[in-house]
């Protein structure tokens, strides 16, 4: 095999004074962790509104829950799509306020919705028959979305089959939610996460189109159109650029629509918050399995249990850097639970420098979104991951 000097493009994720920062707080805390710069998390969400002056943000809570950075987001304005209630329960002790609050799951218990209903939330998702009499029963006058099944061809963590309805099926609920006394507010779809592929929006946004005229007809007016999450994160693997997605949307909204475009709704996670991540790992052992064995085992202190569950399938490609030097290897990253698919990459091989040893801390950028949330609470005993922001 030729030998290529190890070099990692650390520019490409962080600046050498934010990496600073980082490594200078980790320095006497035990791995692994997650360290979160909240004013990254600023940065992006002013960068969203400069590219996308056209549209409301609600920050989709999921994609990272901890208090200090939904209180950034509350100061800045954005408002929030929750899952759940108890996200709900967490936004109001923080002072959001209910309008701006959405219950974006269109999976709810009945109690669940009679719940937010009397907090003050007066906005819904939904995309079934069974959902919406949920809501008529239990949230009466309120306004709400409908979510259209979309495909989620060329998303890196696809969110298709789950959610949303066919429009044939989406046509009716608008028309019985309006028969009794909610308000059919508008549409929504998810065109899933890491989306790479910006023609996915000009296909959902064509059904929107169809069901926007169709209802038309029947009297009722829809006046919002919710392009919900998908934009993109730096991952290995890069994307096009927020400022392309969002001039791109703006000309399929404004095909389909004209200048006078209904009011429109983004709910970002993992591009608001990813890249203000790095989580702190340990490599605890390194390993071969057969004296001839090309590649070698490289245990972390982290893996799928611990915050990396977005590993699966190799979906999410995190940017990992050692600070080592000396030519490339090819290795096989695993994580250290008594759980074999704990494996976090074994078919994509990472590059490291071939000096990596034992002990050695490794930093893995963009781990600001669904990680920390995801991590589980004991097994094998381990701790859920540590955040902290700085
Ligand atoms: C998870 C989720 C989002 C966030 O998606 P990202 O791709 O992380 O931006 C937005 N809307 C809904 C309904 C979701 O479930």
């Amino acid at each position: 095999m030729r030998k290529v000097q190890y070099e990692f493009p650390l520019s490409e994720f962080t600046s050498e004074a934010d990496f600073k920062k980082v490594k200078e707080f980790s320095e006497d805390k035990e791995t692994p962790f997650l360290v979160v710069d909240l004013s990254k998390v600023e940065k992006m969400y002013d960068e969203l509104v400069r590219n996308m002056p056209y549209v409301k943000i609600h920050y989709a809570v999921k994609a990272n829950p901890m208090d200090e950075i939904i209180s950034v987001l509350r100061d800045k304005g954005s408002n929030f799509d929750a899952a759940t209630v108890y996200e709900i329960d967490q936004l109001l002790r923080l002072g959001v306020a209910p309008e701006r609050i959405s219950y974006g799951n269109t999976i709810k218990k009945e109690k669940d919705i009679a719940y937010a209903y009397q907090k003050g939330i007066r906005m819904f998702a939904t995309d079934s028959q069974s959902d919406l009499h949920k809501i008529i029963k239990n949230a009466p006058g309120s306004r709400v979305f409908f979510r259209l099944l979309t495909e989620s061809d060329g998303a890196d963590w696809p969110l298709s089959r789950k959610f949303g309805a066919h429009p044939d099926v989406i046509y009716e609920l608008i028309l019985e939610a309006h028969e009794n006394g909610l308000e059919p507010y508008g549409l929504s779809f998810h065109v899933g996460s890491q989306q790479r592929d910006i023609g996915q929006w000009d296909n959902a946004l064509s059904k929107c189109k169809y069901l926007f005229e169709a209802v038309s007809l029947q009297g009722i007016k829809l006046k919002m159109i919710n392009l919900g999450g998908g934009f993109p994160a730096k991952y290995m693997s890069p994307a096009n650029e927020l400022e392309t997605y969002a001039h791109e949307i703006l000309r399929f909204i404004q095909e389909d629509f004209g200048e006078e475009h209904p009011e429109i709704i983004i709910e970002p996670g993992r591009s608001l918050v990813a890249d203000a991540g790095v989580i702190v790992t340990e490599i605890i052992m390194i390993s071969k399995k057969a004296k001839l064995n090309q590649y070698h085992w490289v245990y972390l202190d982290i893996g799928k249990f611990g915050g990396l569950i977005e590993t699966l399938d190799e979906c999410i490609k995190y940017p990992i850097y050692s600070e080592s030097e000396g030519c490339e290897e090819e290795v096989i990253l695993a994580g250290p639970t008594c759980d074999s698919m704990d494996i976090l990459y074994e078919d994509h091989k990472y590059v490291f420098p071939e000096s990596l040893h034992e002990n050695e801390r490794l930093y893995i950028f963009t781990t600001g979104a669904y990680t920390q949330s995801y991590s589980s609470i004991a097994f094998n005993g381990l701790p859920p991951l540590k955040a902290y922001v700085i």
